[in-house]
């Protein structure tokens, strides 16, 4: 395998389908007399927070979405954020709702992500939505990301039906989701994380290895085999680059060894905030019924 043979699955292809689609949706929604509408919730001023929260107010704009947003102190009470979510949940031109996780360690943030109806959860915060994707019942959204991930394979045409897909990471919000959506395409699954032995053995027998670990370019040359599709959903610090970011995978070496990997930046993070906005749109359409 030479460098020749090696494909790049850029995110930005990926998001710019989403987003014309979500882009006339919206406006089929808004003929119809019905705004998607989100309700957006800040506590505190986190610099990932404000960054992600730019990125949704772009990716909405753009897309016709109506966001009302809420910024609350670090300090406020608990009850203030409840009343907010609870008076969202009972309003019926709100569509969907979504706050900055984690919130301030004095909330109970279990409690508060229960007071959002599975309807209107378009980011896999409440019960209702994981036993939708873990158990199959009910309906509810998946997490934006493993979403995005599944949204980069699918417009790539990466075939998972019978393949072995090792997912790097257990986190409730990327890693096990992940797993049950590759899982649900007839993948066979291995998780990882910070307990596996020999991890770069294991990482060799993917045909589609997908790393969130959070820990930058964990992944080297000797994780990866040839033939390989490689998703690094990793956003880190480049601790090689002050003020740069990096993913988990060392993308220098998955171009030597692998036929495919997303770059990070400039892979599944450019497409998370689409599918953020799709399940809005989704929503909406749904409320709208
Ligand atoms: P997390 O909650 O910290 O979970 C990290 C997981 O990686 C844990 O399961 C941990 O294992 C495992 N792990 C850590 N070090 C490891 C090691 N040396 N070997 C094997 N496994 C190891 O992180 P997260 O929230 O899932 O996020 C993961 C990454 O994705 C981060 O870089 C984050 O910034 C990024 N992210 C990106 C997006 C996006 O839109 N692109 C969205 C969310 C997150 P244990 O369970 O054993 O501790």
């Amino acid at each position: 395998m030479t460098m020749v043979d090696f494909k790049e699955l850029s995110g930005k292809p990926v998001a710019e389908k989403i987003m014309a689609e979500n882009l006339t949706r919206a406006e089929k929604l808004k003929a119809a007399g019905h705004t998607p509408t989100l309700a957006l919730f800040r506590v505190g001023e986190r610099p990932d927070d404000i960054f992600y929260e730019r990125s949704i107010l772009r990716h909405c704009e753009r897309a016709g979405v109506n966001v009302r947003q809420t910024l609350l102190p670090a300090e406020a009470p608990e009850q203030k954020l409840a009343g907010l979510l609870t008076a969202a949940a009972d309003d019926k031109t709100v569509d969907a709702i979504f706050f900055f996780s984690p919130l301030p360690k004095a909330y109970n943030e279990p409690a508060l992500r229960e007071l959002i109806p599975a309807a209107k959860d378009v980011d896999c915060l409440t019960r209702a939505s994981a036993a939708a994707l873990f158990c199959g019942e009910g309906s509810g959204f998946a997490p934006c990301t493993p979403a995005a991930v599944m949204a980069m394979l699918a417009h790539y045409e990466v075939p998972l039906a019978g393949r072995r897909a090792v997912v790097l990471g257990r986190s409730l919000v990327v890693g096990k989701p992940l797993a049950m959506l590759l899982l649900a395409a007839d993948a066979t699954v291995t998780i990882c994380h910070s307990k596996t032995h020999d991890l770069p053995a294991v990482c060799r027998e993917a045909d589609i290895l997908l790393a969130a670990v959070g820990r930058p370019r964990l992944v080297q040359g000797d994780f990866l085999a040839p033939g390989q599709v490689v998703i690094d959903v990793g956003v880190n610090d480049d601790p090689a680059n002050p003020g740069k970011m990096c993913g988990d995978v060392n993308y220098a070496a998955a171009q030597k060894i692998c036929a495919a990997a997303t770059p990070a930046p400039g892979g599944v993070g450019l497409v998370t905030t689409a599918i953020l906005c799709q399940h809005i749109i989704e929503a909406s359409e749904q409320n709208a019924k």
